[in-house]
């Protein structure tokens, strides 16, 4: 059979490479780097390689299935749609009719944040389904940082990226770009772009309990103690002000309020007050901060380990606070803001005042935590199923999530899913959280998708567009994700089984142009919106959407207006993507924060500072605390059914300094027992010194061992859930995200 090649994005990660996909007929057999991607340039890592496995891979769902039965009961059937949605039809609306809408819950998991369908319709199915109770994977994740961000500059998508490719100086902490290839930093082939920053004479510092494999590559590694990055980042911002060398510069000096406040608020931060605390020493503390703040250009970039954490919020916003003073923020070489092509809240309109964020507008129903951008904690949902009253959730619908692995207290939620009168999934697998749904409808293969990464490229590295169409047609037994969506949000909206979908596809890009053409500054100001949607006609689905939002953004042909300028027609005729440049300084139009200012000093942060103090005053605890892991061939809990990927040397291990390992007499590769207040869980040991002292590492996606979990090889690798040991009771106050690291533990031979 003659072979043919495409190209798309991957969509697996927030790297966003180009792929080359060589097909026989329809049929995925090689990937290859695209090495005429504008943005990869040939990088490949083995999760996108292996996406011909994944495709092919016997355990994905290809048709609906409903269940009947419960636990060891539970069978399993294949349905045609009409039957799955007739289902659903029957069940959903009858919660909503007799216990409201709060009644059902909603859980979003992370591959939501790459798929387009999911980022256009999904919104619609959210609105359709009318409940407050909206449960995500950005509070197991980077919740912090967007609280940080929206604070700060008025918008939460608002998150300066380190500028990695023209930094001097890039200090890393809490993240793991070897492994994870880049988070809230959407960069291919970051690993090459650090070396490439190093091979240039630049520096490269992390900051990390463990010493990973990013910082091995670094020039140096200082191991912190897990939890206490905002410690040791008011102590730099201290050491800026007592050396006189804080200087915003005179691009962004004018545009920042708050800089005093701050820095009476670092005052009891000096490096001696931190460093044990921090396990690092003062001098050190000192030379980070004199070191960025004497570099021609630097960034200070934070990532998971320093959201997941008692203080996440803090900690994010000081990584932003010491950007700023060291006159980093928004300068080529700092850390700076994307203009994307499409989809940002901060492009196209008159800048500044905006009207900020606003948080904790409501507030959970059980133990009431603060809303945070429409969506409570997820450790929050397990009580809310469980406890009676007003306003108890009793169904779910789930879209690409796992949270039974993902979110804390992982056994108490899977408890909780097994009560519920009724829920639905939108998942490719029967997983350790979709075997208690009652209906799961798969999502269709990759190749049968439309791809643009709408929210990564807001946080990239530099600005660029890439569009990759679907590479084959749907087959008979596939639904296109946007239409599953819409179908189920028109049963939740009461109008049956049989909605206009074409009619709701356009509301939904009509909503988008009527928005753009009543948007002041914007390049279709004034215009006719039925001239703009008659342009659009001949597109479906979130394709339609994104020529809107492409043709209305800041590049965009501005349906004419800029005959050279952006439409999805241009993207489609450039498959390797289009390069828009490098990033460019965007102070003060980003700013949408009330007074128009950079907020250095919000208030709500400001009073949170008050329990970063107390926890500086308690006296230091002894024992093992722990921490989180990323592996380069995992993708959190969903590709452990790709045997390429989970072969070979057990993963699911406990990393074990060899000083804990010899006080508890554990020898490398036994098993262990490793208890927390919430649960324990029996795991292999590595004894290794790529921890600190006093520190366990657990890498977070596997238990894949329920009764009912349908992922063949994934059971042969299981490993153990690490969320059986965090509490959903831990949460970074002002995010409402969740604590998985730091977690007090015990740990002895099995
Ligand atoms: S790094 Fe991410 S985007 Fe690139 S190939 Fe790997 S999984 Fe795909």
């Amino acid at each position: 059979m003659t072979r043919r090649v495409a190209y798309r994005t991957c969509p697996l990660c927030e790297a966003t490479c180009g792929l080359e996909l060589h097909l026989e007929g329809d049929d995925l057999v090689l990937v290859r780097g695209d090495r005429d991607d504008v943005f990869s340039r040939g990088f490949l890592c083995p999760k996108g390689a292996a996406l011909p496995k994944l495709e092919h891979d016997p355990d994905r769902l290809r048709k609906p299935v409903v269940r009947t039965g419960r636990g060891a009961d539970a069978t399993w059937r294949e349905v045609e749609w009409d039957e799955a949605f007739a289902v659903i039809a029957e069940r959903l609306p009858a919660v909503i009719d007799a216990h409201g809408r709060d009644a059902v819950g909603v859980y979003v998991g992370n591959p939501g944040a790459h798929n387009l369908a999911s980022l256009v319709h999904g919104r619609v199915l959210l609105q359709a389904l009318g409940t407050t109770n909206v449960f995500t994977a950005s509070t197991v994740d980077q919740m912090p940082k967007q609280v940080s961000a929206g604070l700060m500059f008025g918008a939460p998508l608002s998150i300066p990226v380190p500028d990695v490719d023209r930094t001097d100086h890039l200090m890393i902490l809490g993240a793991n770009p070897y492994e994870s290839n880049g988070s809230l930093c959407t960069a291919p082939d970051l690993p090459g772009r650090l070396e490439a920053l190093r091979a240039r004479g630049g520096r490269l510092v992390v900051v990390d309990p463990r010493r990973t494999r990013t910082a091995e590559h670094a020039d140096e590694h200082v191991a912190i103690r897990p939890g206490t990055d905002a410690l040791l980042l008011f102590a730099m911002v201290h050491t800026l002000f007592a050396d006189g060398s804080v200087d915003l510069g005179p691009h962004l000096g004018e545009w920042v309020d708050g800089v005093e406040v701050v820095r009476d608020l670092a005052a009891p931060f000096a490096p001696e007050a931190v460093a044990p605390a921090c396990g690092v020493d003062a001098d050190t503390i000192r030379r980070l901060a004199r070191e960025l703040a004497a570099a021609p250009t630097a960034a200070v970039y934070g990532r998971i380990g320093t959201c997941t954490q008692e203080f996440g919020t803090l900690a994010s916003w000081l990584v932003d606070v010491v950007n700023v003073l060291t006159g980093n923020l928004d300068r080529p070489g700092g850390a700076m803001f994307t203009l994307p092509a499409a989809g940002s809240s901060t492009t196209g309109s008159v800048p500044a005042p905006g009207r900020g964020v606003r948080l904790g507008r409501r507030t959970s129903r059980v133990r009431g935590a603060p809303e945070a951008f429409g969506e409570y904690p997820a450790a929050c949902m397990a009580e809310e199923i469980t406890t009676p009253g007003d306003g108890q959730i009793r169904a779910m619908v789930t879209i690409a999530g796992n949270p039974v692995l993902s979110t804390p207290d992982g056994a108490a939620l899977d408890r909780a899913l097994a009560g519920l009168d009724f829920m639905v999934s939108i998942d490719i697998y029967r997983n350790e959280t979709t075997r208690h749904a009652d209906v799961i409808l798969p999502a269709p293969p990759v190749l049968t998708k439309g791809h643009y990464d709408l929210a990564l490229y807001q946080l990239a590295i530099r600005n660029v567009a890439n569009y990759s169409p679907p590479v084959r047609e749907h087959a008979a037994h596939e639904m296109a994700e946007w239409e599953i969506m819409v179908r189920l949000g028109a049963i939740a909206m009461g109008m049956g089984t049989e909605p206009d979908v074409d009619a709701i596809d356009t509301m939904i890009t009509r909503q988008l142009v009527d928005k753009a053409v009543t948007r002041p500054g914007s390049n279709v100001e004034g215009r006719d919106p039925e001239e703009l949607m008659e342009a659009l006609a001949t597109r479906r689905g979130p394709e339609k959407a994104l020529d809107a939002m492409l043709r209305t953004g800041p590049y965009g042909d501005g349906f004419g207006a800029d005959p050279d300028g952006l439409s999805l027609a241009v993207l489609e005729a450039n498959p390797h993507g289009v390069d828009l440049g490098p990033l460019v300084p965007r102070v003060p139009d980003i700013l949408r924060t009330p007074s128009g200012r950079v907020e250095l000093a919000p208030e709500s942060i400001v009073a949170d500072v008050a329990r970063l103090q107390t926890a500086l005053a308690r006296p230091a605890r002894d024992g093992l605390v722990l921490v989180g892991r990323r592996d380069l061939r995992s993708n959190n809990s969903w590709m452990h059914n790709v045997e390429v990927l989970v072969k070979g040397k057990a993963r699911c291990t406990l990393h074990l300094h060899p000083d804990d390992a010899a006080a508890r007499g554990v020898v490398d590769g036994a098993t262990v027992r490793v208890a927390s207040a919430s649960g324990a869980v029996d795991v292999p040991v590595e004894i290794t010194d790529t921890v600190r002292p006093g520190v366990v590492s657990l890498p977070h996606g596997w238990g894949h061992d329920g009764e009912g979990v349908a992922l063949g090889v994934a059971r042969r690798y299981a490993g153990v859930n690490s969320n059986v040991l965090t509490p959903a009771d831990a949460l970074d106050a002002l995010s409402g995200n969740a604590v998985l690291n730091g977690i007090a533990v015990e740990v002895a031979p099995a």
